[in-house]
């Protein structure tokens, strides 16, 4: 799938919590592992260039000896302006990754016995923004999309909670009778605007796209796509057997919702939490849990940092 550089256990992360503890028994160790994923053919100096080890300094700065400008090894990663050690944030994202159903905001708070839930809060929000980062690649062959709707409490303007249903589009590749890759996206309204919007956005042109008779999906075959439309009446299957792989992800979905999330998903969060479903799914065969926390580290060192302003304010 998209297990690009197929990376080794025991080389290029640890296999159990054990030997996890021991990879990262120091800040240190900490430090070398990051700038390896953030430098994986060797430190270059974003200034000049210059490929010799920099000195390091103070905490987690680096010195370059070919410009001596000061790198922060944390710029630019999910860990820029952490106060905390590294430790504890490959703590929380060894966590994270060995739920298998993920993880809750109180769970993590427990885990690494942090101080204060919005903390434990961010730090899940910040590893699920982490997540969707690798997913740009689009989704090829053959293509079900169709929408589910998620129901989640929203607060209105009085801070009463009401019952109003998110819309989510669903892809998913077909693969034999499987399913391959998906993407998930929350939409303000099922127009083709919208859905064309994402489709261009999650699938390549020239794939063939197989949808119910929704007038939003017409015209996708001036877009580039190959369209299959089914319909109840023309087939004569049941409604879960139209499009069989978007009707399993979407009740997989609301499954997880419903058990490691208690049903608990305001509307503006959504995204994060489509982010780590997909996350997960698109990963499913890396069975184990030290892949998938080195893929998350992989993100985590290239993604940038949110503030918590922006987390709060939904993407
Ligand atoms: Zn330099």
């Amino acid at each position: 799938m998209d297990e690009q550089a197929r990376p080794l256990l025991g080389v290029d992360y640890p296999g159990n919590f054990q030997e996890f503890e021991a990879w990262f028994a120091t800040e240190v160790d900490c430090r070398n592992y990051l700038a390896r994923l953030r430098w994986p053919s060797g430190f270059c100096c974003p200034q000049c260039g210059s490929r010799d080890a920099p000195w390091l300094t103070g905490r987690s700065g680096l010195r370059c000896k070919g410009c001596r400008s000061d790198i922060s090894l944390t710029g630019g990663t999910l860990f820029e302006g952490t106060r905390k050690p590294l430790q504890d944030w490959y703590r929380a994202m060894w966590f994270v990754t060995s739920q298998k159903h993920g993880a809750s905001a109180l769970g993590l708070q427990r885990v690494l016995g942090l101080g204060s839930y919005q903390t434990a809060w961010a730090w899940l929000h910040k590893m699920r923004r982490a997540m969707v980062l690798p997913d740009r690649d689009r989704l090829t062959g053959t293509v079900e999309v169709d929408e589910t709707f998620i129901g989640a409490p929203e607060e209105d303007v009085h801070g009463r909670e009401t019952e109003k249903k998110a819309i989510v589009v669903v892809a998913a590749e077909q693969r034999g009778k499987a399913i391959g890759r998906i993407r998930l996206q929350r939409i303000e309204d099922a127009s083709a605007e919208r859905l064309r919007a994402f489709i261009q956005k999650s699938v390549s042109e020239g794939s063939l796209l197989i949808t119910d008779g929704w007038s939003g999906y017409t015209g996708l075959e001036n877009l580039g796509y190959g369209h299959a439309i089914r319909t109840l009446q023309r087939s004569g299957l049941p409604a879960h057997e139209l499009l069989p792989r978007v009707h399993r992800i979407a009740s997989l979905l609301k499954r997880w919702f419903l058990g490691t999330l208690q049903g608990g998903v305001q509307h503006r969060h959504l995204d994060y939490y489509l982010d780590e479903f997909t996350f997960r799914f698109n990963r499913r065969s890396s069975r184990s849990r030290g892949l998938l926390f080195y893929r998350l580290m992989q993100q985590a060192a290239n993604c940038g940092q949110t503030p918590y302003r922006a987390l709060v304010g939904g993407k």
